[in-house]
């Protein structure tokens, strides 16, 4: 199938591998990896055309419209798309008991939950690591959390960037699996000790800009041909305080492709499953 395909990737991030984490460096043995160099070369190697910098404005049968950070209109035809939709929360209405509406003392615009982060406006030059929540306890209720991906994010992570015409062209900043199964655990410890020992009961933290995470894309199928790429960072939240320019620290961030990743997204898909059905020792299975 894929050499009777052209295959084309449109995206709101600036960069190849910017990945809305503001792009990685990854370590090696022979230096420093931009993770922009690691996914350009995939792209190349794979015959992957890239329509980077697009804000989707429109799609119709067949064809899909975009502007670009210089303003260009562009459209691109298609016989076959997916398109993500943008990341928001699920819109819910909050009232208070004399059923005033305090959406917006609950909900950020975006749809998600405000808790404990930052979310005072600033520019991406005095964007710091502990603008992101601890403990995703709600700023409005104590006993409401929002945890994995309904938190809302005091900003991107890669700088936000608007095109002549005013359109905000900006990757949103990707929770994944594995901080969102760190974040529900720490939640749901925090919920059990409140039942147990009430406001004395210890608040348990899971900061992503103190956590690593792991991604394993698949890139090939078979046992002895698979091949998928396996990145790794920490911290997810770039933090240049402590690492410098590049945010993270590059012994722990890094970017490899090959057979071994694809026997491990297999080994993977096997755990988490009999993870998810809770079967004898599943919680001896980290997320
Ligand atoms: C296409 C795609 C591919 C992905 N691939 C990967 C990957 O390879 N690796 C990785 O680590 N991550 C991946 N992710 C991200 C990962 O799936 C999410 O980060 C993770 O599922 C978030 O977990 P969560 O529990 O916070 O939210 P969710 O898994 O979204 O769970 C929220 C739940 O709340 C329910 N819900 C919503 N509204 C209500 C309501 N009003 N009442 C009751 N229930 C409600 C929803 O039905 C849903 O079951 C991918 C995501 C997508 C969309």
């Amino acid at each position: 199938m894929r050499d009777k395909a052209e295959v084309i990737y449109i995206t709101n991030e600036s960069s190849l591998g910017d990945f809305g984490m503001d792009g990685m460096n990854f370590g090696s043995k022979d230096g420093v990896v931009p993770s922009q160099m690691f996914t350009e070369s995939l792209f190349q190697e794979r015959g992957v055309k890239a329509i980077l910098a697009a804000h989707v404005e429109r799609v119709d049968p067949g064809v899909v419209h975009y502007e670009l950070l210089d303003g260009t209109k562009g459209e691109q035809s298609f016989d076959f798309a997916m398109l993500l939709p943008p990341f928001r929360g699920v819109d819910l209405k909050a009232f208070d008991a004399e059923g005033t509406d305090i959406t917006d003392e609950v909900f950020a615009p975006s749809g998600f939950m405000k808790v404990d982060a930052d979310y005072s406006p600033k520019p991406y030059e005095q964007w710091e690591a502990s603008d992101w929540p601890k403990t995703y306890q709600s700023v409005k209720y104590d006993n409401v959390w929002a945890a994995g991906i309904a938190f809302a994010p005091p900003h991107q992570m890669s700088r936000p960037q608007q095109s002549p015409n005013g359109t905000m062209i900006a990757p949103a900043p990707p929770r994944t699996g594995m901080p969102s199964g760190v974040i529900g655990r720490a939640v749901a410890k925090t919920i059990a000790e409140r039942i147990k020992h009430g406001g004395a009961g210890k608040v348990h933290t899971a900061s992503m800009a103190e956590m690593g995470a792991a991604c394993i894309a698949s890139a090939g199928t078979g046992w002895r041909d698979g091949k998928a790429a396996a990145m790794t960072v920490f911290p997810i939240i770039p933090d240049k305080q402590k690492y410098g320019q590049s945010g993270r620290d590059t012994k722990e961030t890094y970017g490899e492709i090959g057979l071994s990743a694809h026997w491990m997204k297999v080994m993977l898909h096997h755990l988490f499953i009999y993870k998810a059905k809770a079967r004898p020792f599943w919680y001896l299975i980290p997320e």
